[in-house]
């Protein structure tokens, strides 16, 4: 079986080359950057930059073609990203959407799977009922990414009607993990909140906190995650499925998690800042239909997450005195 994998040299694409090699098939990753955090383990990474239509067509060009094709090359970021980089964040993705499906169905590819995010959803109170993919309409995301994100799976679904490609479509909820980006900006609140509380020196100490505390999400660990995009990849199942755990939590229980699991007393300093929205509740049965569920609690998961990023912070403190 041979797989493309798009944004391999990226956090989640990084770990599905890992497990299509596990599998024991031929991968060739793509990427316009260099893997963050070592070597990638694909048989061969390409530097393509997929916003060009020739350079799609570069990546999907092996003898037999493409068993599977996976799209997750993306120019985006935790919500700091996401409210500052907004024209980057339409242009970039809609032709790296745009271009990979037209070419991923002119290449004749097996199976195309495309990953989107729970951003396409509304916002909402906390403690309303669960959203149900079908409660995507009428659409109101609240912020750019979301509607390029729709965008792109209607698109991705047109070619699945017009042109016989087996297209595929995940929502993600929020995902972390080791290898996931810790700093620069694009860091999302798990990384970010590690990385803070890994600074703290000495056993106690504050750290900023953007927002109340108060806002609802669920934290999916990259292997659950990884686990979803191949067993959906190749299912049955036509339409978008939410992949995430039911495991929902505020901010400040994020935060008084990582604090254990480092062992330390933190104080969350609550400072204006772009949280997203309030409150989720996402339905799991498309993806549970298929015999999947979420394997890794917050608390486990923290605790493989956050020694890699406590890692991470001592290797660049020491780089910076040396
Ligand atoms: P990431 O930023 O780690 O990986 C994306 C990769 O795409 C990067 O390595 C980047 O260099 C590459 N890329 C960007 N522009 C490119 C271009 N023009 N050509 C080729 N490669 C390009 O992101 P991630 O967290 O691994 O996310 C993967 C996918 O999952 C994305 O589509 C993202 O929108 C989606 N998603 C992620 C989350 C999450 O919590 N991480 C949540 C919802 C959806």
């Amino acid at each position: 079986m041979k797989a493309l994998v798009c944004g391999a040299g990226g956090f989640i694409a990084g770990h599905l080359v890992s497990r299509l090699k596990e599998e024991g098939h031929w991968v060739r990753g793509v990427d316009i950057k260099e893997p963050d955090f070592g070597p990638s383990p694909a048989d061969e990474l390409l530097h393509l930059d997929l916003r060009d239509p020739a350079q799609c067509q570069a990546a999907l060009a092996v003898g037999g073609g493409f068993d599977e094709v996976y799209q997750l090359a993306a120019d985006m970021g935790g919500m700091g990203f996401i409210h500052s980089a907004e024209c980057e964040i339409m242009r970039n993705n809609a032709l790296i959407n745009v271009n990979m499906v037209h070419a991923a169905s002119q290449a004749g590819a097996g199976r195309y799977f495309f990953s989107s995010s729970v951003c396409i959803y509304r916002d909402m109170e906390v403690g309303e009922p669960e959203l149900t993919e079908d409660d995507a309409y009428p659409a109101f995301p609240d912020n750019e990414y979301g509607w390029e994100k729709l965008y792109a799976e209607r698109t991705a679904q047109a070619y699945g009607r017009n042109t016989g490609l087996t297209v595929r479509i995940a929502r993600f909820q929020n995902c972390y993990g080791p290898q996931g980006t810790w700093r620069g900006g694009r860091e999302k609140a798990p990384a970010a909140i590690c990385r803070k509380v890994a600074e703290v020196a000495g056993a106690s100490g504050a750290i900023d906190v953007w927002g109340d505390g108060s806002a609802v999400r669920s934290y999916t660990y990259v292997s659950d995650m990884v686990d979803g995009i191949v067993l959906l990849t190749r299912s049955d199942l036509e339409g978008p499925a939410n992949i995430g755990t039911s495991e929902y939590v505020t901010v400040a229980e994020l935060v008084s998690t990582v604090a254990g699991v480092a062992g330390k007393e933190i104080e969350p300093r609550y400072i204006p800042g772009p949280v997203g929205v309030q409150s989720r509740n996402f339905s799991h049965a498309r993806i549970e239909s298929l015999g999947w569920k979420a394997q890794v609690s917050l608390q486990e998961g923290i605790a493989l997450t956050y020694p890699w990023i406590e890692s991470q912070v001592e290797a660049a403190a020491d780089e910076a005195l040396a």
